[in-house]
């Protein structure tokens, strides 16, 4: 049996085996290749050496960890009407937050400088704060997706993250005078794809009082990777939406060279519905073989995660219950040009076109949402009658996938609606189907948390861990 570095890396990141006797034993290596083979590792940055763990007596091993903090993720969330942004450790802990109003109808180029904004005083306000981060002692390991926040210092000092749109950090890219490590002089980290060679000891260009040339390079561990989440279709291993229901002009646009370059990574996307299974399996249900994401906000979509791994389908159509068509709406006219679909009888944008007919006016799935909060009794009605149609179509996903985990997402993810699902689901789905299974409302933001898992599990892969050490060599 063989292992390679990245395979080792893998178990150490998973926590299948943290010492070198428990690699030895796991991998059959011989001792000389499973010191070569860690000294890669070691050398690159990629694994740390710990202190002792075991104090129960006798001679205590070292723990390897996997350094979680020795890069940086860029993720971000498009949405219809708003966005969020986030730069997080490699374990998911966010560093720094940013959301607001954005309109994706505004077109790729409008709502990606943006994005390219939030990410460049995210960034600067990190490095800003580089010399009171790196002192904490590292945290234990946490499987990614997972972001209930940070220990160590950088997080306390990031303004509160909801609401407002904050974008003055890149104005005040810290305390004047303060010195401040920059990695400016030294762009071959942060530009490597990648950026795991960059933590080599000693050639992290932390040089002190220097300016940074730009904020994307100032100072903090170099960005690994970009994750982005989109509200519409994108085709497996592609960095572009297909044809948008919702997004004018994004049709075919290149996500990735607008964002890769400016901050020499490489970028990743994905539909929001996917990275929101991917982002709830990893950070709360990980055991789950099988867990189904709908997402109703606007429109309306779903994301599997089945064997641990986003189900795609050949077209990256897979999940897309939207435009299933229910029978008896032949007036209910679809974004996508049919009429009676999903979307268009119980989707965000159906109900507040039907709250607005009744004298309620409303622009949107969040605009839907808030009239269910302050207990609109229209709202509430067409919620749970929303639910219902949604459950006829969940009826015949469960049965065919027979999830463990159903998550209800989005703007209409409250309890009204999550009932009217219910109610359809358990009375029209076999037993056998609905037996183990658990529905839940789910948390805000998994899409991030997804954006992030998605980048840091495809840079450090073991195939991708494997190709960069053997550059390096
Ligand atoms: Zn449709």
């Amino acid at each position: 049996m063989s292992a390679s570095a990245g395979e080792l890396l893998q178990l150490v990141r998973s926590e299948r085996a943290t010492t070198r006797k428990a690699l030895l034993t796991s991998t059959g290596l011989s001792r000389t290749t499973l010191t070569a083979r860690l000294d890669q590792l070691l050398g690159a940055g990629l694994l740390a050496e710990g202190g002792h763990e075991d104090s129960t007596g006798g001679r205590p091993a070292r723990q390897l960890r996997f350094d979680d903090e020795h890069a940086v993720v860029l993720a971000a969330s498009i949405d219809t009407m708003h966005a969020e942004a986030a730069v997080t450790d490699l374990a998911g802990r966010r560093l720094a937050h940013r959301e607001g109003e954005l309109r994706v109808a505004d077109g790729p180029e409008a709502v990606l400088d943006r994005i390219a904004e939030w990410f460049e005083s995210m960034l600067a306000e990190l490095g800003s704060l580089q010399g009171d981060h790196r002192g904490h002692p590292p945290a234990g390991p946490r499987p990614p997706g997972q972001s209930p926040g940070r220990p160590g210092g950088a997080a306390e000092a990031v303004p509160g993250s909801v609401g407002q749109p904050r974008d003055t950090a890149a104005a005040n890219p810290g305390p004047a005078g303060r010195p401040r490590d920059t990695a400016a002089a030294n762009p071959g980290p942060a530009a490597r794809p990648g950026g795991a060679a960059a933590a080599e000891p000693g050639s992290t260009g932390r040089l002190r009082g220097t300016a940074a040339a730009k904020p994307g390079q100032a100072g903090g561990p170099p960005v690994c990777g970009i994750g982005i989440s989109v509200p519409g279709p994108v085709e497996p291993g592609r960095t572009s939406v297909t044809q948008p229901p919702i997004m004018p002009g994004w049709d075919g646009y290149p996500i990735d060279t607008h964002l890769g370059p400016r901050f020499g990574a490489p970028v990743l996307v994905d539909n929001d519905a996917n990275l929101m299974a991917l982002g709830e399996h990893r950070a709360r249900y990980p055991d789950s073989e099988a867990l189904v994401v709908v997402k109703v906000s606007t429109g309306i979509g779903a994301g599997l995660v089945i064997g641990g791994e986003v189900y795609r389908g050949i077209d990256g159509g897979a999940g897309d219950i939207g435009h299933v068509r229910l029978p008896g709406h032949p007036d209910a006219r679809c974004l996508c040009g049919s009429t009676g679909c999903l979307a268009a009888v119980a989707g965000g944008g159906a109900l507040a076109a039907r709250l607005t007919g009744l004298g309620l006016p409303t622009t949107s799935g969040s605009g839907v949402r808030e009239r269910i909060l302050a207990g609109e009794p229209a709202a509430v009605r067409l919620a749970e009658e929303a639910g219902r149609q949604v459950g006829e179509v969940l009826a015949t996903l469960v049965c065919v996938v027979n999830p463990g985990v159903l998550v209800v997402a989005g703007d209409l993810a409250e309890p009204h609606f999550v009932a009217g699902v219910r109610e359809v689901l358990y009375r029209r789905a076999l037993p056998r189907s609905t037996r183990n299974l658990r529905v839940e409302i789910g948390g805000r933001g998994e899409a991030l948390g997804g954006a992030v898992a998605m980048v840091v599990e495809s840079v450090f892969s073991p195939a991708a861990v494997d190709q960069r050490l053997a550059a390096r060599a």
